[in-house]
């Protein structure tokens, strides 16, 4: 009998992520799932099989995918008018400042795209302000940073990283920059020179593992900044928003900024949209010309984080990111597996830490990929879960029952 060989046929996944290996650059690692719907806390991919999303693309979807109010913003404005560039004004952008700055309690800010670019701009600010307000020469401005630090990937930003990768073969670097330790206010003091400007940090170092800060680190660093005329700026590109069970990371430390950077969720999960804020007498340093984005504060992105700012008011969710993180992290602590070392976080941005002979996150994250939930490892060891805010305790029930039997033993 002579038998013909079929040609083996390829899943629509597989094809997919065949022509974005072949044809992208490998700059990620991504868990092999094509994702090509999604709806609230659920997506789809082309075989019709569903996921629980427990990433949120990095805390960028806090509103769930495709949130009605913010897709009806969307496509409200996109039948009107879609970019204007910062050559005229337009209807959106007005508005758009003013609503964030009664969200923010800060009275003006400086529209981009991208969260990296955000922290770029809020670096120039700084040592603008330095220059022009606290009297500081002409490039020789200092500004401090925290160990393990994530603010982004340009050349600038990855110069501060203290991740060995972000920065090799990338150099050289933009000078100015000093290391200390993440919760060491101690450490801050003692490098703050005359040419300081600015400490740039995250409330929660998020990419470094869900780091918390030490209890009173941020009242510490409050007052050494204030005391030395040096401007504390907060990146909140992944704990604003509401992630964190309030709306910005820094309202669980008592203190405020002087500099607050927002992204990622600011564009309800739909368009790239990133603001510096600040108040006047910081950012009246700039003249025109002095900084610009051709996207910055276009219409389409200002009308979608309008609807993202009101929805997340309007539906509390950033009481239902305090209330799900409480319920999410009370059954994490009550599982009882050999694997875990640690469950930390606030909000529903939480952190599973495991111990080193658990052998990996990845493989963990690889296996609840198997069995319907979508998560991701950062550093090594631990997993991150940061699911959408809109997410029920039905749905964290469900994503426990997968926990529970990956993580057994
Ligand atoms: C994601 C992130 C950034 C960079 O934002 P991009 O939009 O990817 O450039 C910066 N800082 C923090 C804390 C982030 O989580």
């Amino acid at each position: 009998m002579i038998t013909t060989a079929t040609p083996e046929s390829k899943s629509p996944t597989q094809e997919l992520i065949e022509l974005s290996e072949r044809h992208g650059a490998h700059n990620y690692h991504p868990l092999p799932i094509c994702i090509s719907e999604g709806k609230g806390v659920w997506v789809k991919d082309p075989e019709g099989c569903k996921y629980l999303d427990m990433l949120s693309s990095y805390s960028a979807l806090n509103h769930g995918h495709r949130h009605p109010a913010v897709m009806q913003a969307l496509l409200a404005q996109a039948k009107k008018v879609t970019l204007t560039s910062r050559a005229f004004h337009n209807d959106q952008l007005g508005p758009f400042l003013k609503e964030l700055a009664d969200l923010t309690g800060f009275a003006m800010a400086l529209p981009m795209n991208s969260g990296a670019e955000a922290v770029e701009t809020a670096v120039k600010t700084a040592r603008k302000w330095g220059c022009l307000k606290k009297g500081v020469a002409q490039d020789q401005a200092e500004i401090i940073v925290a160990a393990n630090n994530f603010h982004g990937r340009t050349v600038t930003i990855v110069g501060f990283s203290t991740e060995e990768q972000y920065r090799r073969d990338f150099g050289p670097f933009t000078p100015g920059f000093k290391v200390v330790p993440f919760g060491d206010a101690a450490a801050l003091r003692a490098a703050i020179t005359p040419q300081t400007v600015a400490f740039l940090v995250e409330p929660i170092q998020a990419e470094a593992g869900i780091l918390l800060p030490p209890p009173d680190y941020f009242q510490a660093v409050r007052e050494i900044c204030t005391q030395s005329n040096v401007l504390l700026v907060l990146d909140e590109i992944q704990t604003g928003m509401g992630r964190t069970g309030r709306m910005f990371a820094f309202e669980h430390e008592g203190i405020r900024p002087d500099v607050l950077v927002l992204g990622k969720a600011l564009g309800g999960g739909v368009l790239p949209i990133s603001v510096v804020c600040a108040q006047p007498e910081v950012m009246d340093v700039y003249k025109p010309g002095d900084h610009g984005s051709t996207f910055g504060g276009n219409p389409l992105a200002c009308a979608v984080a309008r609807a993202a700012m009101r929805a997340l008011k309007d539906e509390g969710l950033v009481e239902r990111s305090a209330r799900m993180g409480e319920y999410l992290m009370g059954k994490l602590r009550a599982l009882k597996s050999g694997y875990v070392k640690e469950v930390r976080g606030r909000g529903l941005l939480v952190g599973i830490e495991l111990h080193a002979s658990a052998g990996g996150a990845r493989r963990f994250c690889e296996s609840l990929m198997h069995r319907g939930m979508l998560c991701k490892e950062t550093h090594e060891h631990v997993i991150r879960l940061a699911p959408p805010l809109v997410i029920s305790e039905k749905e964290i029930d469900w994503a426990m029952a997968r926990l529970k039997k990956v993580l057994a033993g």
